[in-house]
């Protein structure tokens, strides 16, 4: 079983739901998510941004045998002597693909290929252009080279028996390549993530609605459908949901049936006039509650968190979906994504990545900060003149200006206690570039 929302809450030291410090909020997440357990094999194609789901031991060595470096001269280093030229006699030849099948003797070397196996008894290679060559022999200046040079060893990539890539990796185009380079043709992944999210607000447009007064064309989903991309999750988008009880239940009810995680703007603020907190609240049903925070940050205060039932009333403790509740303003959407929900699915998707890493820069202006409350303001960061990394905000912070998610590179992290900040202080530069 999974804890409640309560038996969570009363894990956290000094859990407070009306004023919950950012930094415990990743806490409280961890707890409530779990990675999922289905297994899916693969081929290596397919397996792009998939999460490994088991250890991947090595089959073979990488390499499969010693070989040269370079295009050179094989020899056995033993006979470099300080201070003096070597001259031997060029016996034969080795490609790759093709390794030479006679025996090299004391005083003899093989031409030799990048690649090609190097024959028992050879363990160092003079590169081509350091060496003085004729059709049967080849010199070697006194000094150029140590024994051992140039030559790959057997397994020096990776060792027959010994893991090679850890469960919960993500597979990106490097660990492609080297399972390939195994051999190995199917990999086992975890199921990918399934993500419903909708919009809710009836002030909320949908693309080819007409423009009417007070309303505003709906950008969450966009934004929370790109973000979710970019993780490899399976989206399920539910357009913009009215703020009406049937609608609001009937669409929560169907991504809880369907979905892993449900992710929703919108309608979570204090005092908000409308059904969806209610609606919320009501589909917990037994499976642990729903949590409505205000969290001390700027921009992104409200949030829910909980689970949503698929069913309702029958007892049924079966299906439910992790609920993301977050606020309306499109900066706070991506705010509360990347600050948190991005972190939690990624533990629901089995993935062990690291958190996005922070960078420090030099304030290029003074920011004003209020202690009590985590800041993300929009930051552009660049390189001054000096080499050092210098960031700027882009101007006005609001939380429904996304023109400035636009512009910034990162998110300019100012602690829970930190105060205003000077000209030229360092300060947290979450990157988001070719994360978003
Ligand atoms: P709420 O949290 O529902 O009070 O919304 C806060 C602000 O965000 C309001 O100005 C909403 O109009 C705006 N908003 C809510 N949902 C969206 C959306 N999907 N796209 C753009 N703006 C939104
Ligand atoms: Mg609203």
């Amino acid at each position: 079983m999974t804890p409640t929302i309560d038996q969570i809450a009363a894990q956290l030291q000094g859990y407070d739901p009306k004023s919950l410090r950012a930094d415990a909020v990743l806490q409280f997440l961890y707890k409530l998510v779990e990675p999922v357990a289905e297994v899916e094999q693969v081929a290596v194609f397919d397996a792009l941004d998939r999460i490994l789901a088991q250890d991947i031991v090595s089959p073979i060595s990488v390499p499969p045998h010693d070989n040269s470096a370079m295009d050179g001269f094989a020899f056995d280093g033993a006979a470099l002597q300080p201070g003096q030229a070597l001259s031997l006699q060029v016996v034969g030849t080795a490609l790759a693909g093709q390794p030479w099948q006679g025996t090299v003797g004391p005083g003899q070397a093989l031409k030799i290929m990048t690649g090609a196996v190097m024959p028992a008894g050879l363990d160092t290679v003079a590169p081509q252009e350091l060496v003085q060559s004729t059709a049967d022999t080849v010199t070697i200046a006194a000094g150029v080279l140590a024994q051992g040079d140039n030559r790959r060893k057997l397994g020096e990539d990776l060792m027959q028996g010994r893991p090679a890539l850890r469960q919960g990796q993500r597979l990106d185009p490097a660990a492609l390549g080297l399972i390939a380079s195994l051999g190995i043709a199917q990999v086992p992944v975890w199921r990918r993530l399934r993500v419903a999210y909708f919009s809710t607000g009836n002030e909320i447009l949908s693309l080819g609605d007409a423009p009417r007064p007070g309303a505003v064309y709906d950008s969450n989903r966009y934004t929370v459908f790109g973000m979710l991309r970019r993780l490899g999750v399976e989206v399920i988008d539910m357009g913009v949901v009215a703020d009406a009880p049937d609608v609001l239940e009937q669409a929560f009810t169907q991504a809880a049936a369907q979905a892993d995680a449900i992710i929703t703007s919108g309608g979570v603020s204090v005092g908000e006039a409308d059904y969806t907190k209610a609606m919320m609240a009501k589909l917990a049903g037994d499976s642990g509650g729903v949590a409505f925070w205000r969290i001390a940050m700027r921009p992104g205060r409200p949030m829910a968190v909980g689970r949503i039932s698929a069913a309702q009333g029958h007892g049924d403790t079966g299906r439910s979906a992790v609920l993301f509740g977050l606020p309306g303003n499109p900066v706070a959407v991506m705010v509360t994504f990347l600050a948190f929900v991005r972190p939690a699915l990624l533990r629901m998707m089995g993935c062990d990545m690291p958190a996005i890493p922070m960078l420090r820069a030099h304030s290029a202006e003074p920011i004003r900060k209020k202690a009590g409350r985590t800041e993300y303001q929009r930051g552009i960061v660049s390189v001054a003149s000096d080499g050092s990394l210098q960031v700027c905000t882009t101007g006005n912070q609001g939380s429904g200006v996304l023109s400035s998610m636009v512009q910034a590179n990162g998110l300019i992290v100012l602690g829970h206690d930190q105060g205003n900040v000077a000209v030229g202080d360092e300060v947290d530069v979450m990157m988001f570039d070719g994360v978003l």
